[in-house]
């Protein structure tokens, strides 16, 4: 076998490993290079591979950094099978299209700079109208359902907790040459065990290969409970003052996180008196296909569905309002009174959250909740850094309201629950490959893995290296 590392090396996104066995290739993945518009442009259009000789496309969650490039690979020659499982695909259906379009605004935006520079228009990576091509490849698959791959080539995907149908990836292969069968596991992003809504992720007892993420490799997250008990002070207090709460959040899992915790502080009676607003149309189509997979939640959210949560809609709550309508968006800058509102982008760099931001960060009795990772050079940074003036939309504005960030609600796990993962092998893995981790926490892992696990061959890869496993 040989595995041939395309991205999400020493960084966290851009997923993308390619994987050659038994006259086979399949890659594991096809996510979006996150960084700076150019740098980002060049690793996105172009592959280091020929898609055209790709036979399949085992994808782990719908996440853009994992699967955003999809609709390039297609439009670039693929013609396999993308496997995953079905909410993955659903998912999928509803975020490539929007990232087609994000695509394509953002093309607009640097082609106007390129006229004014005398330069020649570029195209958008992908439009809207690929993406909806790309998913007619899509094929859903269950969970702990062997899938025949190719020949001597056994997938089974099994819940790795982090998202709505994300999964671990299991290859088993046999390469004939009377070599023993064995096994690659891809852990694909880990989620956390206790979060709720999300099951706990499955932990196996054989690998011989393993890619592990180490997003969080060198870090322990706080308690998701305090964070949750938190939230509640936060908005507690805000209403006392007359204040709205202005939660910047991904549409896809964060948004559903909070929602689920809000319902409960309403039934519990711990909610003030005031309107929850969801403002995103990508999170209301989001929180329908969360809707429709609820059998894959954790044990503990069906049972509250089914009897204390009397509307049995976990989504969903007679306080809360999902907005889809841009003019109905706008009327909520008009409300008076205390309000939640919950809005995409995550990192509010673009968006409708823009807006709330704009005309609320300047009252003192607001409060901007930060409940996610905030990357450098970011509206949504400077916020948690409180910088004392901010721009929007090319104005300044007094940050005057309060800001709380609350560390708590990650998806991915932390140190300890990635070494705790990889103990539950009967037998260390003999080769891991650390990836999907800045090179710090990646380092850090790997040591770990080395001192603690007395994992024998821990290797972090460079972007585009090859290995003989
Ligand atoms: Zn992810």
């Amino acid at each position: 076998m040989r595995i041939t590392f395309n991205g999400a090396v020493q960084t966290v996104t851009g997923s993308q490993h390619l994987i050659s066995v038994n006259g086979q290739k399949i890659l594991l993945d096809c996510g979006l290079y996150q960084g700076k518009r150019d740098e980002a442009r060049k690793r996105n259009q172009d592959f280091h591979f020929d898609p055209a000789e790709v036979d399949v496309l085992v994808l782990s969650h719908a996440h853009i950094d994992h699967s955003g490039n999809i609709p390039n690979l297609v439009r670039s020659g693929f013609r396999g099978r993308i496997v995953c499982t079905a909410a993955t695909a659903d998912l999928c259906g509803a975020m490539l299209v929007d990232s087609g379009h994000i695509q394509e605004r953002d093309v607009e935006y640097v082609n106007k700079y390129r006229l004014k520079r005398g330069e020649p228009p570029v195209e958008p990576i992908y439009t809207q109208e690929d993406a909806v091509k790309s998913l007619k490849h899509f094929q859903g698959i269950d969970y702990d359902d062997p899938y025949l791959l190719g020949p001597g080539i056994t997938l089974t995907l099994h819940d790795a907790g982090h998202l709505l149908g994300s999964a671990i990836v299991v290859i088993d292969f046999a390469e004939g040459n009377g070599r023993p069968g064995r096994r690659l596991v891809f852990s694909g992003d880990l989620g956390r065990p206790q979060v709720p809504l999300l099951r706990d992720p499955t932990y196996l007892d054989e690998a011989d290969i393993l890619l592990l993420e180490s997003t969080y490799g060198s870090r322990t997250h706080p308690p998701i409970e305090d964070s949750a008990d938190e939230l509640e002070r936060i908005i507690r207090r805000t209403f006392e003052r007359g204040g709205k709460v202005i939660i910047p959040a991904f549409a896809v899992e964060r948004t559903q996180l909070l929602v689920y915790l809000l319902n409960k502080l309403y039934h519990q009676g711990d909610l003030p008196d005031m309107p929850v607003y969801v403002d995103s149309p990508l999170a209301v189509n989001v929180t329908d296909i969360f809707r429709r997979h609820h059998g894959y939640f954790d044990e503990e959210t069906r049972n509250y569905m089914d009897n204390e949560d009397p509307d049995g809609d976990v989504l969903g709550f007679k306080k809360l309002r999902y907005i889809r309508d841009v003019e109905q968006s706008k009327a909520l800058n008009a409300r008076p009174g205390p309000c939640v509102i919950i809005s995409a982008s995550g990192m509010a760099e673009a968006g409708r959250i823009q807006h709330h931001l704009k005309n609320n960060i300047e009252d003192p009795r607001n409060t901007v909740l930060i409940v996610g990772w905030q990357a450098p050079n970011t509206l949504g940074r400077r916020l948690v850094e409180r910088s004392p003036v901010v721009r929007i939309f090319g104005m300044e504005y007094q940050l005057e309201a309060e800001v709380v960030t609350l560390n708590g609600f990650s998806g991915h796990a932390d140190q300890p629950g990635l070494l705790h993962w990889v103990r539950a092998f009967k037998k260390p893995p003999e080769q891991i490959f650390v990836v999907h981790g800045e090179p710090e926490a990646a380092q850090i892992l790997a040591a770990r893995l080395r001192d603690d696990l007395g994992c024998p061959r821990v290797i972090i890869p460079a972007l585009y290296q090859t290995f003989e496993v």
